[in-house]
């Protein structure tokens, strides 16, 4: 399931490409007309050359749930094999994804409300002019997802 919130305010790392001129569109928010424009041009360069492109973030193995099939389930991986990305070097990274076409960072794990830093996360995306997503099994959304919001995050799968 697909959830837009609706109130819009201001080594584990997958990309695939996607359907440029439906994510083109989505990304435009309440910019000013330059900010349109110079993303508009942004994305409309970027589906010349296959893009824009989706990038998956596993931020942790570690999850709440406890799903048969899965190997991440609470239990499956001991405490010493549990592994968190470092906020640091996230940054880092979005910015060469950044300059290799990518404008969307989709958050996922095991599960990612779980990590510490997931709202800062959320923000150094946006503040690099590409849209963020999570991906989650909604446990602890209730309890997070203003913080989330005020990130600006906006787009929540479950
Ligand atoms: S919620 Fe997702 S990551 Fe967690 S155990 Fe279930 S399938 Fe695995």
């Amino acid at each position: 399931m697909l959830r837009r919130l609706s109130t819009p305010r201001k080594n584990l790392i997958s990309a695939a490409p996607t359907s440029g001129l439906c994510l083109a569109l989505a990304s435009i928010g309440s910019f000013s007309v330059t900010n349109i424009v110079s993303k508009s041009w942004d994305m409309l360069r970027l589906i010349t050359r296959g893009g824009p492109a989706l990038c998956n973030v596993a931020v942790t193995n570690a999850c709440n749930a406890a799903c048969d099939f899965c190997n991440f389930a609470r239990g499956k991986v001991g405490a010493a094999n549990l592994r968190w990305i470092d906020a640091g070097q996230f940054a880092r990274s979005l910015n060469i994804l950044r300059k290799r076409d990518i404008r969307y960072i989709s958050f996922f794990g095991g599960e990612p409300l779980l990590h510490s830093r997931l709202a800062d996360m959320i923000a150094m995306v946006v503040e690099r002019d590409m849209g963020p997503a999570l991906i989650t099994n909604g446990w602890l959304l209730a309890s997070q997802v203003e913080k989330l919001a005020a990130a600006g995050l906006k787009t929540i799968l479950d």
